[in-house]
């Protein structure tokens, strides 16, 4: 199988009809063996009848239908889990990411690259409430995680394969799989997108995205810079705390033998031991962490580093 189409489906009903159709003359002309995994994340309407309908009629449709709504995360985990392409794309299921776009990013991929990914850049979304805080977001990202792209919440994506299958993704973590392929060393690409309206249906997301996003950039940094030595970021910072508290332990004792205000007088005394106690803690949290991702690396058995090929195995 060359390409997997995964999309993920919540109350969509307005727009499957003609996604369906839209991706299938695409689907025509590209010449490749070809799935379109739909994911029906738990709809209260009628999505799931329309998916069935249609994978009735062709069978490169296929559909997933979780048992209720986990979230688009979960929704395209399980869409990839299924998938068998060499090639795995993503798109939304709203219309808003346009499926004529698939053979430009197909061919970009083709051209060397592990990761294409859309860049909308004539969004047609709210300004204010989307654009505006957006267009903030992905330069805060791009800076923090150090991957240079402009627009991380495009879902309309295409990887090869093997460089999104050994992921694993939490929460609402979908908007940086860019980010968690690029630190196992996925060459990147960028191709601008048309992006449309959305005519059917609603959006999901309000303003509360922004803090999970804010959230999840502090994981993901952290995994990023630490995930295989997180005691250097705790034992660090315990180090340094319990440095300055013996320092001022000294202050408050020099005080006390050579100018006479005492260790009740001194609030310096307190200001030391606060600084000792939570050294200490940081210290063996860090010490903790260890294990914990020594565990993690172990029951996953998944080892620290990523392998992009190899030859002459069978
Ligand atoms: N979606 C989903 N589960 C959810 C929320 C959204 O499968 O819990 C799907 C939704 O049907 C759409 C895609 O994820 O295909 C993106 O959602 P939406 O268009 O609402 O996001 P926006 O474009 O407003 O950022
Ligand atoms: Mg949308």
């Amino acid at each position: 199988m060359d390409l997997s189409i995964v999309i993920p489906v919540f109350n969509e009903e307005g727009n499957l009809s003609q996604l369906f159709g839209e991706l299938k003359s695409v689907l025509d002309s590209l010449g490749q063996t070809s799935e379109v995994i739909v994911v029906d994340d738990g709809s209260r309407d009628r999505s799931f009848s329309l998916i069935q309908e249609w994978s009735r009629k062709d069978s490169r449709f296929k559909g997933v239908r979780l048992s209720k709504n986990y979230g688009q995360t979960a929704a395209i985990s399980a869409g990839l889990e299924k998938s068998e392409g060499k090639m795995i794309a993503f798109m939304d299921a709203d219309l808003q990411n346009d499926p004529k776009d698939l053979p430009k990013l197909l061919q970009k991929l083709q051209e060397g690259y592990d990761l294409v990914s859309g860049w909308r850049k004539h969004r047609k979304d709210p300004f204010f409430s989307k654009v505006l805080p957006s267009h903030w977001a992905n330069w805060i990202i791009a800076r923090i995680t150090r991957v240079p792209l402009h627009d991380f919440g495009c879902t309309l994506k295409v990887y090869r394969s093997g460089f999104i299958k050994p992921l694993r993704l939490y929460g609402e973590m979908h908007r940086f799989v860019p980010t968690f392929a690029s630190f196992l060393g996925a060459r990147m690409a960028e191709v601008e997108v048309n992006h449309r309206k959305r005519v059917s249906g609603n959006s999901k997301y309000g303003f509360s995205r922004i803090f999970k996003v804010s959230l999840d950039l502090v994981t993901v940094k952290f995994m990023e810079d630490y995930m295989a030595k997180p005691i250097y970021v705790f034992g660090g910072a315990g180090a340094i705390m319990g440095i300055v508290g013996a320092l001022l332990a000294t202050v408050t004792l020099y005080y006390k033998f050579y100018v006479g205000i005492y260790v009740k007088d001194q609030p310096l005394f307190l200001v030391s031991i606060f600084f000792a106690l939570i050294g200490f803690q940081l210290i063996f949290l860090g010490i903790i962490a260890e294990i914990l991702i020594r565990v993690y690396y172990e029951l996953k058995d998944r080892p620290s580093y990523f392998v992009r090929e190899t030859v002459g195995f069978n």
